[in-house]
């Protein structure tokens, strides 16, 4: 499995559409994405989507950075389908897991520290990312 390409499943709930005043608008699929634990809302077709994951969540009113964001999509399924869905949210944290991975590796390789304090915190990041590269390395899967 790649995870560069490997677009998980996900159950996509049929839901019915209201406007304010109450009258029926249509139907849209509601999903719990996967790989940033929103609820995204689609067009009632089956199949491969690009979610609208954003690039930032709000954690105890502060700003954090997501790492689900620009993942490769997912595909909706009836809730109803023969789907391990665990192992797909599974499959989905993987690549988060990954880009949090990456994204650690960046910036570490970014840091000039000067102060012990500085040289401190690179260390501490260092085993951050080894921990992740452990995780993902039991897992099999490439970093
Ligand atoms: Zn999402």
């Amino acid at each position: 499995m790649n995870l560069d390409t490997y677009t998980p499943k996900t159950q996509a709930f049929l839901v019915d559409v209201h406007y304010s005043n109450g009258k029926l608008a249509g139907q849209s699929r509601v999903v719990s994405c996967p790989f940033c634990g929103n609820e995204h809302t689609h067009g009632t077709s089956l199949g491969h989507r690009t979610p609208h994951c954003l690039p930032h969540t709000v954690q105890r009113g502060r700003l954090k950075i997501s790492d689900a964001h620009k993942n490769p999509g997912y595909e909706l399924c009836e809730p109803s389908d023969d789907v391990d869905w665990g192992l797909e949210r599974v499959y989905a944290q993987l690549w988060v897991t990954r880009a949090r991975y990456r994204r650690l590796s960046a910036e570490h390789d970014r840091m000039d520290p000067w102060t012990a304090r500085e040289k401190h915190a690179k260390k501490k990041l260092r085993e951050e990312i080894d921990g992740i590269a452990s995780v993902l390395g039991a897992a099999g899967v490439g970093l």
